[in-house]
């Protein structure tokens, strides 16, 4: 059975608290829906304002193969700047639960009904394709919600969906709804909302009661909890629904979900399913081991099916087959003493509760193979000030390779304008820090502080660390050790 799945990133996906996303941010992420092969693009709520409204139509322009939606109310003014947006088609949103129907819209189920089949009769009028979506259905008197789908279908709604909007149904009663629909003969989808970490489990029941197309957002970003996450449905159908399918483009699912994280600034939480920083990551000796000898003992599916890369991580837990790999993978080779004592060494920093970053591992390894690293980079001097009247600037002299180079620059905070100066030098200005985190070791104002920081350069991600009794020095030594070693090889 193949499954059609809607995208509503950029409408529910949109809704997250904090987020907001511009024409030009919304037109990159639709490119990209379309691209992974999404059935139904719901590219926003034309009523909202002229920029969604311009969105909309950025992302029609495009003739996309993707049938591009608008969400819509069942009201004529929402209906006619949807037609403005020149949209394929609406998903219009009805509530059909009583608690939906009298207190917040302060009507009666007939004037619904009849709100819901003029509206439908509207769109249709004006060739607009309708998918009629129940909201609260899951809350909703059965033989109500029915009437509501038999009525929208006999005025020409061309699929219908059951909204689980706060999140309540269980995989069981997830199936048992749509399994009593069963005999309406239009295309039915589930929309599912994440209240009790429950949305893709009642997803995929429910497409075992029936439904044939699910509404999810990238990274299961949306209202609250979120909705169902599009990766960890497409992927529980691709690898543990035997016979169903979908149409996505898998091996472009971590591509699209860093896309939208980036420019939602919703970060994923590292132990996310499929698309988690470590989703596909071992530091445990005995999973490394196993995974080295044969991924499938201790992965599901292989890091490449959705365009990503094993890693080992280095830690307490690690066992020596696991550093050996991760010490094959940054070009050196070592002997069984030699890989002995440089896992003895990294276990004494891991037991004294530090996190051992890549700069770290290279620090121990070179020491215990005598290599010398001439660093490209030195830092000569630094001046910060900022205060509460000026906007912070900091001033560095720093050496590469051989040349004096003076820089000065701004920024938010003392920090930001002294890696900003350090960063100005054209030959690593394409080096991106994507993580930045503090500790005070100890807790006082004179405490050391340490800072660990990653740093990417095309697919290239190195982390590093700065300890020092100054915040700013402590930042600027570990950017400046993350570069030096990210230009290594
Ligand atoms: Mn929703």
């Amino acid at each position: 059975m193949n499954i059609k799945v809607l995208d509503t990133t950029l409408r529910d996906g949109e809704q997250t608290p904090g987020v907001s996303l511009t024409p030009n941010e919304k037109l990159r992420i639709a490119t990209k829906l379309e691209e992974i092969g999404i059935d139904y693009i719901e590219a926003g709520s034309a009523i909202t304002s002229p920029g969604e409204r311009e969105s909309i139509k950025g992302i029609m322009q495009q003739g996309f193969n993707s049938e591009i939606l608008s969400f819509s109310r069942p009201l004529s003014i929402d209906i006619d700047y949807c037609l403005e947006c020149d949209v394929d088609g609406v998903n219009l949103v009805v509530p059909t639960s009583d608690l939906h129907i009298h207190d917040k819209l302060k009507t009666t189920r007939e004037d619904l009904i009849e709100l819901s089949n003029n509206a439908i009769d509207y769109c249709k009028d004006h060739g607009l394709t309708v998918e009629l979506s129940a909201e609260d259905a899951s809350r909703s008197d059965f033989d109500f919600l029915k009437s509501v789908y038999q009525d929208a279908i006999e005025h020409g709604a061309d699929r219908i969906c059951v909204c689980d909007t706060i999140g309540v149904l269980t995989p069981d009663s997830s199936f048992e709804l749509f399994n009593k629909l069963k005999d309406i003969d239009v295309p039915i989808a589930v929309h599912c909302h994440n209240d009790f970490g429950l949305a893709v489990a009642n997803t995929l029941a429910a497409l075992k009661g029936g439904a044939t197309e699910f509404h999810s957002t990238i990274n299961g970003i949306g209202e609250r909890a979120g909705n169902t996450s599009f990766e960890e449905c497409v992927l529980s159908i691709d690898r543990l629904l035997q016979d169903f399918s979908t149409g996505i483009n898998i091996h472009k699912i971590y591509d699209i979900s860093k896309l939208v994280a980036r420019l939602t600034g919703v970060y994923i939480q590292p132990n996310k399913a499929i698309v988690g920083e470590n989703a596909f990551a071992h530091e445990s000796g005995i999973h490394s081991d196993g995974i080295i000898k044969n991924s499938a003992t201790y992965e599901p599916m292989t890091p490449e099916l959705v365009g990503r890369k094993r890693k080992f991580v280095i830690g307490k837990h690690m066992g020596t087959h696991g550093l050996e790999s991760r010490l094959n993978e940054i070009g050196l080779t070592v002997n069984k003493d030699q890989l002995q004592q440089i896992f003895n060494d990294i276990k004494d920093l891991a037991d004294k509760g530090k996190t051992v970053t890549d700069v770290d591992l290279q620090v121990i390894a070179d020491n215990v193979l005598e290599i010398n690293h001439e660093d490209r980079i030195k830092l000569g001097e630094l001046t910060v000030v900022s205060g509460n009247t000026v906007m912070p600037t900091a001033s560095v002299k720093i050496t590469f390779d051989d040349e004096e180079i003076l820089n000065a620059s701004v920024g938010l905070g003392p920090v930001d304008a002294a890696i900003n100066a350090v960063k100005t030098v054209d030959a690593f200005s394409d080096v991106e820090l994507i993580e930045y985190h503090v500790d005070a070791i100890a807790g006082g104002t004179d405490a050391f502080i340490d800072v660990i920081i990653k740093l990417q350069k095309g697919d290239k991600v190195v982390s590093a660390r700065g300890t020092e009794p100054d915040i700013i020095n402590a930042s600027v030594k570990a950017f400046i050790s993350g570069i030096n070693r990210i230009l290594q090889d």
